[in-house]
């Protein structure tokens, strides 16, 4: 974003007129030489947090005791942080004490990896201590400094580099991965949120399984606090369950519920359980629930199927139950995901095959039309109510009713009724009057 890039080298400016020094920093030095969309810019400055409050008209002190104050200019926001060199790391974690140091390398040597300990000036010239520029040419995320000790004093970098791999196809290098092989159980320090926020960027990024591989292999994910059984994650090299893993790149990053229900499903999570795993995990109720409903919706549909020998009436109220149960956006989730792994199961080089196509062809005739014609999910889209309903017919109510009140449901989504007052009121006392004799 080019006004971003313009704010932000205002606030150098400014802050090296005075006398400070001042720089970009971090992933947006980063994603610049890669060419990749910058979405906000990092500054790093020899100004202390409260001259860098004096200097300008509109700050937010939003992390001072980690010396960082976001500076507003022309509608951007920047995070400005003073030069700092971590001292004593304790618990794997968090810095016992900042220290404030006049000085941009050694600012740049408490970062992760090297590609992330690049600075550039106003003028777009780049400072590389550390060799980044080479790392992300030759395609490796490497530590700054020795990659045990790195990973000893913050476990989560550990995470962050198979994060960093998965998303820009990168690979680790040697000595960062033996590092990572023989310092992985202290991935246990680390709270289950942060872990949760890395593995959301390595499934909802561009080449997931390129992460999921590497936390397999890397035994990452056995050390975590709420870990994946081993036996799930030794099921993910069986063939079946590899092809739904294999699925997960043929949907877009945004179909999240999708991508998690792939995931869940190939590590042989129950819909029942997955819920309160991901709950575990930390997901949000949203995220748990949209990957579950999916995984039931799914489980209860094949059990259907194998149910009903083939009686389309029967199947098709089957369908509408499930849409009315789970919703309607995930009745649309799963067509898509059903027909998207229908797709796969040949593999991507052989041609579709005669009974992938006629399957296919089966899911659009079937569900996806029965999909199309559900116009009513719930009861309360009925034109008429329960009370309604006693009052015509005259009778105190009952459980009848509510069973009543859902066959009227499945004639009107299955389009056998219209939903008219009237035409409902008048098949309600039909039925009654029949199951009453
Ligand atoms: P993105 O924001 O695209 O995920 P990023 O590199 O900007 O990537 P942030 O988490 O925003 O990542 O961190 C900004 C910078 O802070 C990083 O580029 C890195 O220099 C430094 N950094 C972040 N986390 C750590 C860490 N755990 N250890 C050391 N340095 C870190
Ligand atoms: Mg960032």
């Amino acid at each position: 974003d080019p006004l971003m890039r313009r704010q932000g080298e205002n606030v150098l400016k400014r802050l090296r007129e005075t006398g400070f020094q001042a720089y970009f920093v971090g992933g947006c030095v980063r994603d610049e030489l890669m060419g990749r969309p910058v979405h906000d810019m990092d500054i790093a400055t020899s100004a202390k947090p409260e001259e860098v409050i004096a200097l300008f008209d509109r700050t937010v002190p939003t992390g001072i005791q980690h010396g960082t104050v976001t500076v507003l200019m022309n509608g951007q926001a920047f995070e400005v942080t003073t030069f700092r060199k971590e001292a004593e790391y304790e618990d794997h974690r968090h810095p016992s004490s900042v220290e404030f140091v006049e000085e941009l390398t050694s600012d740049l040597r408490r970062r992760d990896f090297t590609m992330n300990a690049m600075a550039c000036d106003e003028s777009g010239r780049i400072t590389d201590v550390f060799g980044g520029r080479r790392d992300i040419e030759a395609g490796v995320i490497r530590c700054v400094g020795d990659a045990a000790e790195r990973f000893d004093e913050d476990a989560l970098r550990m995470m962050r580099a198979v994060r960093f791999a998965s998303v820009f196809a990168f690979r680790p290098a040697k000595s960062l991965w033996a590092a990572l092989r023989g310092g992985r159980a202290k991935i246990a320090y680390i709270a289950m949120e942060r872990i949760r926020a890395e593995l959301e960027k390595i499934v909802l990024g561009p080449y997931p399984l390129r992460g999921l591989a590497l936390l397999q292999r890397s035994g990452l994910l056995e050390s975590v606090k709420a870990p994946v059984p081993q036996a799930a994650l030794t099921a993910l090299r069986d063939e079946g369950r590899l092809t739904l893993l294999n699925a997960l790149e043929s949907f877009p990053p945004d179909a999240a519920e999708i991508r998690w229900s792939l995931l869940l499903q190939a590590l042989g999570v129950p819909g029942e359980e997955a819920a309160g795993l991901m709950k575990k995990w930390t997901f949000s109720n949203a995220a748990a629930q949209g990957a579950a409903d999916l995984l039931r919706f799914d489980e209860h549909w094949n059990a259907a199927r194998e149910g009903s020998d083939g009686d389309l009436t029967l199947l098709r109220r089957h369908w509408i139950e499930l849409e009315l149960r789970f919703g309607k956006k995930i009745a649309a989730s799963w067509l898509d995901r059903r027909e998207t792994l229908l797709r796969s199961e040949t593999g991507p080089e052989a041609a579709i095959g005669r009974s992938v196509a006629e399957k296919l062809d089966r899911l659009r005739r079937e569900e996806g039309r029965w999909h199309r014609e559900t116009v009513v999910h719930t009861l309360g889209e009925l034109a008429v109510t329960g009370g309604d309903i006693l009052q015509y017919i005259g009778r105190k109510g009952g459980p009848w009713l509510g069973e009543l009140m859902k066959e009227l449901l499945f004639e009107v989504a299955s389009g056998q009724l219209d939903n008219q007052r009237e035409r409902l009121l008048e098949f309600a006392k039909v039925v009654v009057n029949e199951d009453g004799a």
